[in-house]
């Protein structure tokens, strides 16, 4: 079964052909500068790379017909026809309290997806852009929408609810949602196999750090708290994001330096993070480079980002009355031992302690645990795109 994986957003889509059975990639690649001027890049696996190649993309429609055409194509395609693609899975970013889990797409599921958009304006829209170019031109082949939310909505009321006024969330549905679900799904359960323990009877703490970053406290293979909010704005410093700061600030910033709401967002999303901090990157390498060489702010950086992450580790190992595994994933997660042990030392009173040559490792699943750890310490390679493909053929298949 040949699953198309899209993601899309609002100049680009990124794709991945692959068979959730066998976890074969056929191909993958990225549409970018759509409604610009188009770049194609097309990776079929043992076959001739197609690198940013200047392709006409008015539209998402030109975009996902580049793809199907690379596909099929005789000499660099990977399947002979588009009939080989058995069904699209595409990632939503926000499925509200709608969506606890995955869905074939209908015109009642794109309705309540479009109810989402002002949960997520930046995302959702470009999300069903994607599905409706995708369904124009493969009307006959079966579509899942897989949500970033839809994970968290196991997350009981005491750990989404704001303490603001509770007209807020009735009517405006302002609660906590959290986002990066399938990563974390996908983790978790991959933890589960390599502790070969089921999933249902460990209690999980899911570090997702990457550019953006989350932490999520996974019991018995539900979420049952996480970092990020409302937005992705909340929680830990990110690349770029604030995280959690007081709200107070918003006030006297935009006071004092008479700034508009928007150009606050701005300095958040944009201006914040490590790289607010460090004055020099959003990127965990630079950072490291730096502080090596003596940089404090870029020090400084580091230490934030993994102090804010050992503390999660503490909180969520309380929320849920202990922890087995400790999962570190994503960019960070997976690449950067520097800051798995940051955010680990000094945790050895419950049990959390790394093994320093087996921490070493860079991009592979691994139990990176001393031996007298009674947690277990996991690194993880995420993998979104197996996960949707997953969820896409399990509904499918009915
Ligand atoms: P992601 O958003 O998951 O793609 O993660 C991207 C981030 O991972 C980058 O901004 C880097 O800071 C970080 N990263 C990737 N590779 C490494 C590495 N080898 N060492 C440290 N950080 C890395």
């Amino acid at each position: 079964m040949n699953i198309l994986v899209i993601n899309a957003g609002s100049s680009s889509l990124k794709y991945q052909l692959l068979n959730p059975e066998t976890q074969e990639v056929l191909a993958k690649g990225l549409c970018e500068r759509i409604g610009i001027d188009g770049k194609f890049t097309y990776k079929p696996t043992g076959k001739t790379v197609i690198k940013a190649a200047d392709v006409a993309m008015p539209t998402h429609n030109e975009a996902i017909q580049t793809v199907l055409n690379a596909l099929v194509d005789p000499e660099n395609g990977v399947i002979t026809s588009m009939k080989e693609i058995d069904a699209v899975g595409h990632r939503v970013v926000h499925g509200g309290e709608k969506f606890a889990a995955s869905v074939l797409i209908d015109d009642e599921v794109m309705a309540a997806i479009e109810e989402c958009n002002p949960l997520a304006p930046l995302h959702n829209p470009a999300n069903i852009i994607g599905i409706k170019a995708c369904q124009a031109l493969m009307p006959d082949v079966p579509m899942v929408a897989v949500f970033d939310t839809a994970f968290h909505q196991t997350m009981p009321a005491v750990a989404y609810t704001y303490a603001l006024p509770r007209e807020y969330y009735v009517n405006d549905k302002v609660r906590r949602y959290g986002f990066h679900g399938t990563s974390h799904k996908y983790v978790t359960s991959r933890a589960a196999e390599m502790l070969g323990k089921p999933l249902e009877e460990l209690k999980i703490i899911s570090c997702h750090l990457g550019n953006g970053s989350s932490v999520a406290a996974v019991k018995n293979g539900k979420s049952v708290d996480t970092s990020m909010g409302f937005t992705p704005l909340a929680g830990l410093p990110m690349g770029t994001r604030s995280g959690d700061i007081d709200a107070g600030i918003l006030e006297y910033l935009m006071h004092k330096h008479n700034m508009t709401i928007d150009e606050m967002l701005n300095v958040l999303n944009k201006k914040s993070g490590v790289e607010g901090i460090s004055g020099i990157s959003s990127d965990f390498r630079d950072l490291e480079d730096a502080s090596a060489e003596g940089d404090e702010n870029a020090t400084l950086a580091l230490e934030v980002f993994a102090y804010g992450v050992k503390k999660l580790i503490g909180a969520y190992a309380a929320a849920m009355g202990g922890v087995d595994a400790v999962i570190f994933t994503a960019g960070v997660g997976e690449n950067g031992p520097e800051t798995r042990e940051m955010a680990t030392r000094g945790l050895e009173f419950m049990g959390i302690k790394l093994d320093p040559e087996k921490n070493k490792v860079r991009g592979k699943d691994a139990d990176v645990s001393a031996e007298d750890a009674t947690v277990r310490t996991l690194v993880i390679a995420t993998n979104e795109e197996l996960m949707i493909a997953k969820d896409t053929a399990a509904i499918v298949n009915g």
